[in-house]
């Protein structure tokens, strides 16, 4: 059985930083706010397929 995963992409960049496995009974996307190592600050980071 596979996990399925999707990449979290900085919404300032668009750099894809940080993956992790989909969570099947949500219904929102997944909006974090992680640290992006090309702006170099905390950015927020969302959901992409
Ligand atoms: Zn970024």
């Amino acid at each position: 059985m596979g996990v399925k995963k999707v990449a979290l992409a900085c919404t300032v960049c668009g750099s894809r930083n940080y993956y992790v496995a989909e969570n099947k009974n949500r219904t929102e996307r997944l909006e974090l706010n992680k640290f992006c190592k090309h702006c170099g600050q905390y950015a927020q980071h969302k959901e992409t397929r």
